[in-house]
C-alpha cells in the first residue's frame, strides 16, 4: 500500500525545515489562505465577504458606468474592512526565504499586498491577479492612486477616467473576464521550471492557469509541497500535503532561515 503523502503541521514544519536547508531554490506560490491570520478573509470558505455580491465580471465593468460604479462602491467598503493588515508568521518567514538569499521570487495570487509589506521588494513579487493598493487605466495601462479617485468619487460622485488617454480606470486587480498579466504568467511558469522546492501555500488550487503552476514545477523536477487547511485537487501530484493552519507550519521557518546558508540565487 502507498503510504499518505499527507502530515500535520508538527511534523510538517519540521519536514520543511529539512527540505529547506537542503534546497537550492525554493519558490513559493500563495493564495488568500496566507492572508487570513492578518484578518483578510479567503475567497471560498464559508461566509466569504468576496462572494456576498455576485462578482462584476470585466465586461461588465466596461460596458456600464452603473457597474462601474458599483465596482468602485464596493473596493472602497472593502478597502475599509481590511485597513490595516499586517503580515503574518507565513508571510514572514517566505520573506525571511528571499532576505536569505534561498528564493528568488514569490509568485501570488492575493492583491493584498502583504509580501511587500513583509519585507519583499516588489520586483520579486509575481502578482498574478494584480494589486488592490493602487488603480490602471483599462486602455493605457496608465497607474493611479486610489486617495484622489476615493475623494471625487465620495465628495463629487464622480468615476475615474485617466487623464492620459480618457480610458476608464479600474483597480489594479484582475477581474475575472479580464486578460491575465502575459509577462507575470511568462515569468511565474519560468520560476516553476527552475526550482528545486515548489511550496504551494494557501490556495484552493481550482484557479487557472495560475494553478497549474506547482503541477509545472513538479513535472520539471522540483520536489512539490502543498500546504493548506483543506484538501486540494492537486494533493496526489505533491511530494508533501501539510494539513493544517499556515502561520504554525511555516514559523519554525522563520527561526530556520536567518542561520540558513546563502546560496546566492537570482530573481
Ligand atoms: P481560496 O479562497 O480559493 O482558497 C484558500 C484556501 O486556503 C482554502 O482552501 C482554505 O481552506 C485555505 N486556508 C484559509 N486560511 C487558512 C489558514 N490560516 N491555514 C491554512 N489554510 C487556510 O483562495 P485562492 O486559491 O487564492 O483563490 C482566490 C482568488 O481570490 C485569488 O485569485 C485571489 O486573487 C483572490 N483573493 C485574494 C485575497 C487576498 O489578496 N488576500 C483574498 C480573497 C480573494
Amino acid at each position: 500500500m502507498m503510504r499518505s503523502n499527507v502530515v500535520d503541521v508538527v511534523d510538517g514544519a519540521a519536514e520543511l525545515v529539512r527540505l529547506v536547508s537542503r534546497a537550492r531554490r525554493v519558490v513559493s506560490f500563495t493564495g488568500a489562505g496566507l492572508s487570513t491570520e492578518s484578518g483578510v478573509p479567503d475567497f471560498r470558505s464559508p461566509g466569504s465577504p468576496w462572494l456576498k455580491n455576485k462578482p462584476i465580471p470585466f465586461d461588465a465593468f466596461v460596458a456600464s458606468a452603473e457597474a462601474r460604479r458599483e465596482a468602485w462602491r464596493r473596493k472602497f467598503a472593502m478597502d475599509d474592512e481590511f485597513a490595516g493588515a499586517e503580515p503574518g508568521r507565513g508571510h514572514r518567514a517566505l520573506a525571511g526565504l528571499v532576505q536569505a538569499g534561498l528564493s528568488p521570487a514569490i509568485i501570488t495570487q492575493n492583491i493584498d499586498g502583504l509580501h511587500q509589506a513583509s519585507g519583499v521588494a516588489d520586483e520579486q513579487v509575481v502578482e498574478l491577479h494584480g494589486n488592490g493598493s493602487y488603480a490602471r487605466c483599462i486602455r493605457c495601462w496608465h497607474r493611479h492612486e486610489l486617495a484622489p479617485i476615493r475623494r471625487a468619487f465620495e465628495q463629487e460622485g464622480r468615476l475615474p477616467v485617466c487623464e492620459a488617454c480618457g480610458g476608464d480606470v479600474k483597480s489594479a486587480t484582475i477581474s475575472f473576464g479580464q486578460a491575465m498579466p502575459q509577462e507575470d504568467l511568462r515569468r511565474a511558469a519560468a520560476l516553476a521550471q527552475d526550482c528545486d522546492l515548489f511550496l504551494a501555500i494557501g490556495s484552493s488550487l481550482v484557479v487557472f492557469p495560475a494553478a497549474s503552476l506547482p503541477v509545472l514545477a513538479r513535472r520539471s523536477g522540483a520536489t512539490l509541497v502543498i500546504i493548506n487547511r483543506e484538501p486540494t485537487d492537486m494533493d496526489a501530484e505533491a511530494d508533501l500535503v501539510v494539513r493544517g493552519e499556515i502561520g504554525d507550519a511555516l514559523a519554525p521557518l522563520h527561526e530556520f532561515v536567518p542561520v540558513a546558508r546563502k546560496s546566492g540565487v537570482e530573481a
